[in-house]
Order: structure tokens, then sequence, then C-alpha cells
């Protein structure tokens, strides 16, 4: 018998066909399960609209999502609802100044003139605000705080004194402001006065950076169809969708622009104009709900940083304008933005402000309250805002 030279089969272990057949098959349930994912995950979705309001800074928001998946379990929305609740919490706990333990009011109550320790929201909303501060060669300046105060606007507002009062210690507190005097840092993020008794007030910028807020968070939990409004300054993405459809339409968000007449607290004068916002935020500033009266003039909370005056102050024999601007009303892409710019614009009022505007490319509409029965608004806007 010849040596065994070839493997002879017969008695090799055979390789055990029954574990072949399974292998076999897993790999086809393997493939048929993903064949019908990938057909689930490629199926459009029955989408349908989702909404949440709520207080923050001492003003409401509402949210409205149009992307959400019908089906999606309510635990879902409601988590969605926490998170944003919790991210503008912490930006108020942060930057009020209507909370005394607000890293804002502990900056403004310390007469350090060193790194003050701040969170990232703060000190990139400061960042922000002197960016700003620059680009509007100083009508818009966070540092008026102080001023806000004593003409009765802020939080810590004083509001018994007469115009005389008032006109003194205007030019007193003039001097201890200035955004030249603040300094921020953002690695490890810190604020720096370098006069002690300099404050600081996010009024007019902090609520826009809270929608931006809140449009990211609505972005990382996946929804690309939005709208985002707090306290009047908004930002919508993508488009407003219709319940039961697989896709948002190209329905877009339309936001009103009121017509800035003076009315009850809760009134509402009707619109001025209504515009289409895709992928953009609208800001606007305005006379008509936050003012004050003195010896019969109106004066709206509008600091001018350069005389330290509300915008509507007079001095003696200046003659009263025939009209009057009323609101400003900013598109950009940033929420963050249309709200200091806004409040900048209202500074600098209508010639000023549409030629920084131009400059800048600013989407600006000024509204000025006339006196003419038949014209009672007069419009003027930036080549970039929507005719
Ligand atoms: P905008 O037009 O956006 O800004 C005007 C405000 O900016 C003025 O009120 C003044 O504060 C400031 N300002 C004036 N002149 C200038 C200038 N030249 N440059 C820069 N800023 C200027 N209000 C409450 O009643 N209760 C609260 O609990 C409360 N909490 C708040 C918490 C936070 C974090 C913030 C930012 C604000 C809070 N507010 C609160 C104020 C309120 O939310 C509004 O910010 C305020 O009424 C002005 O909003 P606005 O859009 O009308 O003003």
């Amino acid at each position: 018998m010849s040596p065994k030279t070839s493997i002879d089969h017969d008695d090799q272990p055979q390789p055990n066909n029954s574990f072949w057949d399974i292998i076999r098959y897993v790999v086809i349930i393997i493939f048929v399960a993903a064949g019908i994912l990938y057909y689930y995950s490629q199926k459009p979705r029955l989408l349908t609209a989702q909404e949440t309001q709520g207080m923050t800074m001492g003003t409401d928001y509402s949210v409205k999502v149009a992307d959400f998946v019908k089906g999606t379990g309510s635990d879902v929305w409601k988590n969605i609802k926490t998170q944003i609740q919790q991210r503008l919490d912490g930006i108020d706990r942060a930057m009020s100044t209507y909370r005394a333990d607000s890293e804002v009011s502990r900056f403004n109550n310390s007469d350090s003139t060193d790194w003050f320790d701040v969170s990232k929201d703060t000190a990139e909303v400061v960042k922000t605000a002197l960016e700003i501060s620059r680009l509007t060669e100083g009508a818009f300046d966070i540092t008026v705080a102080p001023l806000v105060d004593l003409w009765g606007f802020g939080a810590n507002q004083q509001s018994d004194l007469t115009i005389k009062d008032l006109e003194e210690k205007t030019i007193r507190i003039k001097q201890i402001i200035g955004y030249d005097k603040l300094e921020v840092r953002l690695q490890p993020p810190a604020l720096k006065k370098s006069i002690p008794e300099l404050r600081i007030d996010l009024s007019a910028i902090a609520k826009g950076y809270a929608v931006d807020c809140v449009a990211v968070l609505l972005e990382e939990n996946g929804f690309t169809n939005f709208m985002v409004e707090i306290g009047g300054e908004v930002c919508c993405r993508g488009y407003k969708g219709s319940s039961g459809t697989y896709k948002t339409t190209s329905q877009d968000w339309i936001i009103g622009i009121e017509k800035p007449f003076i009315v009850s607290s809760d009134g509402f004068s009707g619109l001025q104009r209504k515009l289409s916002l895709v992928d953009r935020a609208l800001a606007t500033s305005g006379d008509y709900q936050n003012y004050r009266e003195i010896n019969d003039v109106r004066y709206s909370h509008f600091i001018d940083p350069r005389t330290g005056f509300p915008t509507e102050y007079l001095t003696a024999g200046e003659p009263k304008p025939i009209e009057r601007l009323a609101s400003v009303s900013v598109l950009t892409e940033r929420c963050v933005y249309a709200d200091a710019w806004a409040t900048a614009l209202f500074v600098l009022g209508e010639h000023k402000g549409l030629e920084l505007a131009e400059k800048h490319g600013i989407a600006v509409l000024f509204l000025f309250r006339t006196e003419q029965k038949d014209h009672p608004i007069r419009e003027t806007v930036s080549t970039t805002f929507p005719k």
C-alpha cells in the first residue's frame, strides 16, 4: 500500500456542514434585515408640527418645529422642551441684571479691575457686543447700564427724579460708561473692567443670543424646519410644514412687523409689514412698549452713549421733531446680530443709521410716526431690506 501521500479524506475530521449552513442562514438574515432597515431609512416619513411656549428673561418665548416625525414617542418632544427651557434658564441665570446672583450682577457689583470669571455664554455675548460697539462707532454700548437704570428702564430703576436731577446725574454718570473700559477673554472666559464703577446691561443682545442657542439645540436634535421667538426677536430655519405631509412644504415662515403705535401694554396695532423668513433672523427695537413720560415728553429705553441721554432728549431750545423714530427692524443670519444692530440703529437714527447699515450690508427698516392723519407712518429701508 503506497504510503499515504495524499490526504485521504475518509478518516480526516469532516468540516461540520451544518456549521456552514448556519453561517449561510445568518448571512442571509443579516442581508434581509439590512435591506428592511435601508428601506425604512429611505422611506419618506410622515411629518407633523410641534410647538412649545414659556417664559424667559422677563418675557415670553415660542418654538415651533415643522419636521417632527409622526409617531415619535411623546417623551421625545417632552425631552426637547426640557432642554430648551434649561438652556434659556441657564442664560437668564448668567446674564440677568434682575437677579442679584447672576454673574453679570456679580461682575457689576464687583469693584475689582482683575479678570472676573464668567461662563462661555456670557463671554461670547460680551465679545459680540464689543464687536458691534466698534462697528457702530459706540452707538451700541452695553456699559450704559447705570444710565438705563437712572432713566427708569433697567432692573435697578430710579423713577422719582425730576428732569433737572436726571440731567445733572446723566452728565456725571456719563463719565463712568464706555465700552473702551471693558475687556473680554474667551479662554478661559472672563471679563475685565478698567474702572471699578463699570456696569453692563445685556438686554439689547442677550435675547437674540438666546434665540440662536435654541436654534442650535434644535439642529443638534435633527430639526431643520423651525421658528424660535423670544420677546419679539425671531429666527426661522427651513420652511413651515403642514401635518401629515412627507416633507415640509415650501410654505415660508411669515413674520409680522407691528405698526409702531402706542397702544395699551397688551394691545396690538396691526401689522406694518409681513416678511417671509427663510434661514434668517429678525429683531425689532421700538419706542412704543418700554417708555416713560417726564414733563409730557416720552422717553424710550434707548440711551445714546455719546450724550448719555435717551435718544428723544432735546437740549434747551432744540425744536421738537415733526416725526419720531418709532421702530427699527433688522434682518440678519444670526439673531444676536439682528438684536444688537436694531438697538444701535435706533440710537443712530435714519441718516447715520442708513449710512452704517449700507456700509456693513445690514438689512434695516426704519418706521417713523408722522403727525399726518393720511400718512401716519413713514418707512425707509436699506437697499438689502425686502421692498
Ligand atoms: P431692545 O430694543 O432689544 O434693547 C433695549 C434695551 O437695551 C434697553 O432696555 C436697555 O436695557 C438697553 N440699551 C439701551 N440703550 C442701549 C445702547 N445704546 N446700547 C446697548 N444697550 C442699550 N425684564 C424684566 O422685566 N424682568 C426680568 O426678570 C428680566 N430678566 C432679564 C434677563 C436677561 C438675561 C435679560 C437680557 C433681560 C431681562 N429682562 C427682564 C429685560 C427684558 O427681557 C428685555 O431685555 C428688555 O425689556 C428690553 O427688551 P427689548 O427687546 O424691548 O429691548
